[in-house]
This record gives structure tokens, C-alpha cells and sequence, in this order.
């Protein structure tokens, strides 16, 4: 064996662990299989064990036994992250949160979690303890967790309203535990959230959270069909930018792609009609219903507050038709379908999704998300793709960038490759005090393990570990 794992064994003494060969790689996989370039590499990914503590003391403990052992750690909260986030690259532990998922506290506008929350588990406390709500959560609300939501995703439902996780505001208060002989607990609020927020656990293990809490409403789902893309993207613009309406997601997804994958919504959707995807608190139908009525060739396909129970029975939730829910739903009928993520800048979204989708046609189906970003409503896209090579994936995205859209590339498992192709320093820094030994999720900072790396050489980042994995 590579690692110690026996005495290390010794020294985790009443901590929850698990060593079935078929059960460690069931945990160390993730939705890395959306990308077809991750599931080549990274296939054969297993941890040696995996350990599961339930609560900060017992994380505390298998961290020092770890370090003293020199053996790698990756944590995972549920293991939804779709870029191998939480695939342990040099084998290892395993560190599976999951059990460690209290919620602590309540206040007015704010709560208190263990990691491992599950964010639907979360809303469920809140929305009885005093009718309040997170703010944005993942389309997977109903199985991600909180600390893998922070550490791995960026936004999702809300966003339109909130912006993304790296927004100001949008996590107040963060607990970390460092990799060293003595693992220390650190707390973090205001900018420095951002030393491990959004970080792939890479620089420390996320212990506890705090996140802001708005009130709670009952969410009804809309969805609006329209003959022409540009009338649709205009039209989800527009209804972004109205202040006075609360909604909490906005997305459009471009013909045939509702009708042929939304199985159970497909009678509500004609073959060449692209839909725009709504939830809107319950007290704003009307004022919904006006403005939809100003737009020509707008024609409200569904409504589950006007269905009998019956008609909705087995019907997911919108918003398990957007964000990365759309591409699940489009890959699982059709596995030669994958994706790309895509900013289109403001102001010229409208436009630019117009030219791109001309370019590309049938190849790249369009599927926006609409976001406050910066203050400003614009989209970001999660087009899929009818994938014919490796090759030509790659010039679909760098012809993206020729024409100002650009790329978070979701074929990469490194934070820079998926990211803005530079490092961040702050995230650097904090890895050389917690983590001196590089031992937390090795393979996935790039300026880590090659501080010399060149981005633009146009070669992708081959962790060497992965090598001793096959
Ligand atoms: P995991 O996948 O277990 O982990 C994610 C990363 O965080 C890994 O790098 C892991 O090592 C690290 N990590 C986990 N817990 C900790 C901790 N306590 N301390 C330090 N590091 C930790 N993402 C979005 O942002 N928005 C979406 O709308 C969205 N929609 C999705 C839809 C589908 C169908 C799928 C499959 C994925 C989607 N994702 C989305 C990605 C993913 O579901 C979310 O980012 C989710 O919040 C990840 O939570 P998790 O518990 O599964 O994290």
C-alpha cells in the first residue's frame, strides 16, 4: 500500500469508516461522467478508505492522524460537483462529510450548519423555525449539501435575485480546520470567506457555516413558450430587470431541447418552442401574468398553481429543469450530449446569444440562466453540445471566446482550467499556512503542484498522480 492506512486506523478510534473496495469508488466518484474528457481521465479514481466524522472534534482527529502519516485527504459533501471536485487524485481518505450535518442555529436572518447539511434539509429548519429561506441554492437543493455548495458550486436558483456565492454577503461567517500536526480552527468573515470559499477543499475542511436567510415564500412554476429565440431571450431579459417582481429563477431553453428531454412536462411544450422558466412568489402571479401578456408570440404553456393534484403528480419542480438538471435530463436520454458554461457579458447578452447560436446551430442547443451580476441582469449558458470529438469540443469553446463569450470549462478538474486560467493568490497563500504539506485534495490547484505552468501554452494540466492511480 501507498499510505499507512492501519495505523492510521489507530489513531481514529470511534470515527464511522468504511473499507468495501465497491463502496470507497462509489464514494469517490461524482457527476465527473457530464464531461466526457473527465470520464476518460479520471475513471479509475478510487480512495483506499473512506472516513466519516460527525463533528468537528472527530474532524480535528482524522486530520492530525492523517497529516502525521502523510496520507491525502478529499473531502466531499454529497458528491453532486460535476468536475471531479471530490475525486481523491492520489488516493487516500476520503473525508465524507455527510454525517457531520446538524443545523445550530437559527436567527432572524441567518443560520448556523454543519457542513454536511443537505440545503433542502436546511430550508425545511428554517422554513418552520420562522418561515425564512436560503437565499440561492443548486438545482441539486435536494441532495447537495451546504459545505459542498460553498467549497465546489458558484450560484443557481436565486441568483437572479442575489447573484452568485462569491457575492458580498451572500455567506457571512465560515469555520475552517487547517492541515498540520496540530489542526487549528479558524474563522472567517467578510473578504476573507474567499480564501477557501469556492476553493474545491484544497486549503482546509469547511467545520461550520453561516448564511444569510430572506423570507420564505411558496414558489409557483411558470413556463412560457415563444416561436423565436430572440423574442424569448428579450423577453427573459426584460423580466429580470423588474424590480418590483419577486422571482427566483429565471432560465430559457432553446427548441427542441424542453420537448425532447422534459418527459414528464413534454405535453405542455410543442417540438419548436423555446421556453422561459419561471418561479415567482405565490402573491405575484398577477402582476406576472400582465407583463407576460405584453409580449407578442408569448404564450403561457404551464402553471402548477392552476393543475389539479392529479395532473401534477410526478412532475419535478422547475427548477430540476434548469441549471445543470437541463443537461442531466438531455444526457441521460442521449449520452453522446454533453455541455459547456458560458458568460454572456452585459450588455451585449441578447445579441451575442443571437450570433452564437447562428453559428452553431442544432450543434449547440442554447440554454441560458439569467443572474444579477454585478447588479446588472445579464445570462450565463449552459449550451449543450452534440459532442463528436474532443477536438472539435475544444474549438466550439475557443470560438465561444473568439466571439466574447467566455468559457468556465467544465472538462477540466483543476480550480484554474475550469475557472479564469490564472491563479488565485489569496487561495495560494492560504494553502502554503494550512496546508503545508499539500495534502488536502491533491492534483486540483494548479499553482500548487506547478507554480511555473503556463496557461497559454494550450497543453491541459495532467496531475501526475493520476498516473500511479491506473
Ligand atoms: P461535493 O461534490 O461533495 O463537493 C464539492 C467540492 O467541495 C469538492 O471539491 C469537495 O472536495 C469540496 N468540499 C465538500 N465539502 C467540503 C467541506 N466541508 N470543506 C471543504 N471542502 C469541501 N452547482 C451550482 O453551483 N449551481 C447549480 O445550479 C448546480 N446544479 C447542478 C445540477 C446537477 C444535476 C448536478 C449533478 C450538479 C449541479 N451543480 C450545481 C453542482 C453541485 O451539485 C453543487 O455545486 C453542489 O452544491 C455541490 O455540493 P456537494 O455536497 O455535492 O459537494
Amino acid at each position: 500500500a501507498r499510505y499507512d492506512i492501519e495505523a492510521f486506523k489507530k489513531r481514529i478510534d470511534g470515527v464511522k469508516i468504511e473499507e468495501n473496495p465497491a463502496l470507497v469508488r462509489q464514494k469517490s466518484r461524482d457527476f465527473f461522467w457530464y464531461s466526457p474528457t473527465l470520464k476518460r481521465q479520471l475513471d479509475a479514481v478510487t480512495a483506499d478508505i473512506v472516513v466519516s466524522p460527525a463533528s468537528e472534534q472527530q474532524v480535528l482527529q482524522v486530520l492530525a492522524a492523517a497529516h502525521d502519516h502523510a496520507i491525502p485527504v478529499t473531502p466531499r459533501g454529497t458528491g453532486t460537483g460535476n468536475y471531479g471536485q471530490a475525486m481523491p487524485l492520489s488516493g487516500g481518505i476520503l473525508l465524507d462529510l455527510s454525517q457531520f450535518n446538524a443545523v445550530r442555529e437559527i436567527g432572524h436572518g441567518r443560520v448556523v450548519a454543519e457542513p454536511g447539511t443537505v440545503i433542502a434539509a436546511l430550508d425545511k429548519e428554517t422554513r418552520s423555525h420562522s418561515r425564512q429561506e436560503i437565499r440561492l441554492h443548486p438545482s441539486t437543493y435536494h441532495t447537495a449539501s451546504i459545505g459542498g455548495f460553498i467549497a465546489g458550486g458558484s450560484g443557481g436558483v436565486g441568483s437572479i435575485r442575489w447573484g452568485g456565492l462569491r457575492d458580498t454577503g451572500n455567506i457571512i461567517r465560515l469555520k475552517v480546520a487547517t492541515m498540520e500536526a496540530s489542526p487549528r480552527i479558524l474563522e472567517f468573515t467578510g473578504d476573507d470567506i474567499h480564501k477557501v470559499s469556492h476553493a474545491y477543499g484544497t486549503n482546509g475542511i469547511i467545520t461550520e457555516v453561516e448564511m444569510p436567510l430572506t423570507p420564505a415564500h411558496d414558489w409557483v412554476d411558470v413556463i412560457v413558450g415563444f416561436d423565436d429565440l430572440r423574442a424569448a431571450t428579450q423577453f427573459a431579459n426584460d423580466l429580470g430587470e423588474q424590480d418590483g417582481l419577486l422571482i427566483k429563477e429565471l432560465g430559457l431553453v432553446a427548441a427542441p431541447i424542453a420537448h425532447d428531454h422534459f418527459k414528464r412536462h413534454r405535453k405542455f411544450i410543442a417540438r419548436e418552442q423555446h421556453v422561459v422558466l419561471i418561479m415567482v412568489a405565490d402573491f405575484q402571479t398577477a402582476p406576472l401574468m400582465g407583463f407576460i401578456k405584453r409580449y407578442r408570440g408569448a404564450q403561457v404553456l404551464f402553471r402548477n398553481d392552476q393543475l389539479p393534484a392529479e395532473d401534477l403528480k410526478g412532475l419535478p419542480p422547475v427548477f430540476e429543469l434548469s441549471w445543470n438538471h437541463t443537461t442531466l435530463r438531455a444526457l441521460r436520454d442521449d449520452p453522446s450530449i454533453t455541455y459547456l458554461q458560458v458568460l454572456y457579458p452585459f450588455p451585449n447578452q441578447i445579441e451575442l446569444v443571437q450570433r452564437i447560436h447562428e453559428r452553431f446551430g442544432e450543434e449547440v442547443p442554447a440554454h441560458l440562466e439569467f443572474v444579477k451580476f454585478d447588479g446588472k441582469v445579464t445570462c450565463f449558458g449552459l449550451p449543450l453540445v452534440r459532442f463528436s470529438s474532443e477536438e472539435r469540443l475544444e474549438e466550439i469553446m475557443a470560438i465561444h471566446e473568439e466571439m466574447g463569450a467566455p468559457i468556465f470549462n467544465p472538462h477540466r478538474y483543476t480550480l484554474e482550467e475550469g475557472g479564469m486560467k490564472q491563479t488565485d493568490e489569496t487561495q495560494l497563500a492560504f494553502k502554503r499556512e494550512a496546508d503545508p504539506q499539500g495534502l488536502l485534495n491533491p492534483g486540483k490547484m494548479v499553482a500548487w503542484e506547478d507554480p511555473d505552468y503556463d496557461f497559454k501554452s494550450g497543453k491541459n494540466f495532467l496531475f501526475k498522480g493520476l498516473a500511479a492511480q491506473g
